[in-house]
């Protein structure tokens, strides 16, 4: 082979930079993005100065946690010229308002989870997550590498947005419950705290659902307003002491199978920073979705283990015949809603591709290795 003069290589450099400048739009295709124009020159000096609002509580354990490492990521590595301010919900616009305030431009981040804007996006909440749909890692397959990515900047362009992954869930436990449920009958009237999809699937099956914000849940577990409630799983279920006042701890979270947690950024504010800081900033949100999921799976496996000593508390499997019924209502409330929204038809045909896809992947290896190996 040739050997390539210094000219040569600097130019083959400078073109491999520019088709480097990914920003997940191609980042399993390898074609070139439409941010690819270099404007690191413009202006290297500059400071940026941004703000990032979440929807979480202030100072809340991994979720709020995994935002504030992110910022100091991206401060690092852009050598202090990109500083980003984090607030708990609440302390800039109220939690729900994250939206709108990224989309105007009045804040240029938000932390959340997708399936927040379905009263606004309702295409959106296949980002977040379906009830019986992919885990985490098939999750990140769809958006990384399968099309998803695109299909999400395509619900928030109206909006100036785009939306990363910045984190999942895993798989969340089913919920605390104060009745058994032993069969379908049991979720008649069950009054119970579950948002989303999946509370759509339970007031289908029968049961009362009771939206009620994450500081008044235990309150009214506590008191019987609700009979059960939904949160996260071992770790920040723990910390919210409902082991202390519900009877039984139901799994598996089918209403939750890998809850991406999102990160919105305002389009055109991205687009106007320097290159090198779009990567940088890109890059740290795509570090902040390892941790998140990192940070899950080893806290609720040390805290599963706390739980399981409390005495008095019962840990119970659904029964078949209910995850069965919630499976077929579940199918119910997603055709109503694609069928009524042409975007939402659009984002699910490409997520149950690629669901099937996966799951016959999955056969061979992930579920043979759970039931036969470890
Ligand atoms: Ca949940």
């Amino acid at each position: 082979m040739k050997k390539l003069n210094r000219k040569e290589f600097l130019s083959k450099g400078t073109l491999a930079l520019a088709g480097s400048s990914l920003l997940l739009n191609a980042a399993c295709s390898g074609s070139e993005s439409e941010n690819s124009q270099s404007s690191i020159s413009s202006n290297p000096q500059k400071t940026y100065k941004w703000k990032m609002v979440t929807t979480w509580p202030p100072n809340f354990p991994i979720l709020g946690d995994g935002c504030k490492l992110m910022a100091q990521w991206v401060e690092k590595m852009s050598g202090g010229r990109l500083k980003i301010q984090v607030y708990g919900g609440g302390e800039l616009v109220p939690a729900l308002e994250a939206f709108d305030a990224v989309s105007s431009g009045a804040a240029e981040m938000a932390n959340g989870g997708a399936y927040y804007w379905a009263g606004k996006v309702p295409a959106a909440q296949f980002f977040a997550t379906v009830p019986f749909g992919m885990n985490a890692q098939q999750v990140n397959g769809w958006i990384l590498c399968g099309g998803g990515q695109e299909l999400w900047d395509e619900v928030y362009a109206p909006f100036n947005l785009r939306g990363f992954p910045a984190g999942n869930t895993g798989v969340q436990m089913g919920g605390w419950f104060n009745k058994p449920i032993n069969s379908l009958a049991d979720l008649k009237g069950l009054k119970m705290r579950i948002p989303g999809l999946g509370g759509k699937v339970m007031s289908k099956a029968g049961a009362t659902v009771i939206n009620v914000a994450g500081g008044e849940i235990y309150t009214n577990l506590e008191r019987g307003v609700i009979d059960a409630t939904e949160w996260l799983g071992p770790f920040h279920d723990y910390t919210m002491g409902f082991h202390k006042i519900a009877k039984y701890y139901y799994y598996p979270g089918w209403h939750e199978p890998g809850t991406v947690l999102e990160t919105l950024v305002n389009k055109s504010k991205l687009a106007a920073l320097p290159e090198d800081l779009q990567e940088i900033l890109v890059t740290a949100i795509m570090r902040q979705n390892t941790w998140t999921l990192a940070q899950f799976e080893s806290r609720n496996s040390e805290f599963l283990a706390k739980i399981m000593e409390e005495e008095g508390l019962e840990l119970r499997v659904f029964p078949d015949e209910v995850l069965a019924k919630l499976r077929e209502l579940t199918q119910e409330s997603i055709n109503e809603l694609v069928n009524s929204n042409p975007m939402a038809r659009k984002i699910y045909d490409s997520y149950s591709a690629y669901k099937q896809k996966a799951q016959a992947w999955s056969e061979l290896t992930e579920k043979i290795y759970y039931e036969k190996i470890q």
